[in-house]
């Protein structure tokens, strides 16, 4: 299992990074080097409710009125779109800038 509800170690799928605890405790539920994430959770964060297990690729920002910067991830299987928080230590100024380049 790549991703659980616990706040653990696991290998990226996709970039292959060895991603270590998330540094506040929540649970991580994606790669903090290539952003990308797995489509485990059916209607929001967490849920863990989809059977899909699909790469999800980071496809935009989004910014949420007083809320924390957004990731947008797109399941390269079934196409769902799900927001996730960034994590403090993503690489999220790199994705920034290649999302400006789109
Ligand atoms: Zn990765
Ligand atoms: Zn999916």
């Amino acid at each position: 299992m790549w991703f659980k509800m616990i706040n653990e170690n696991f290998i990226c799928e996709n970039c292959g990074f060895e991603v270590t605890k998330h540094p506040e405790g929540s649970a991580r539920n994606h790669c903090p080097n290539c952003l990308y994430s797995k489509h485990l959770d059916q209607d929001f964060p967490g849920d863990r409710a989809s059977d899909c297990g699909g790469i999800m690729q980071p496809v935009g920002i989004d910014h949420k009125k007083n809320k924390w910067n957004m990731i947008r991830h797109r399941c390269i299987k079934c196409k769902k779109e799900i927001l996730n928080k960034v994590a403090p230590d993503d690489n999220f100024l790199d994705f920034v800038k290649k999302v400006n380049k789109m």
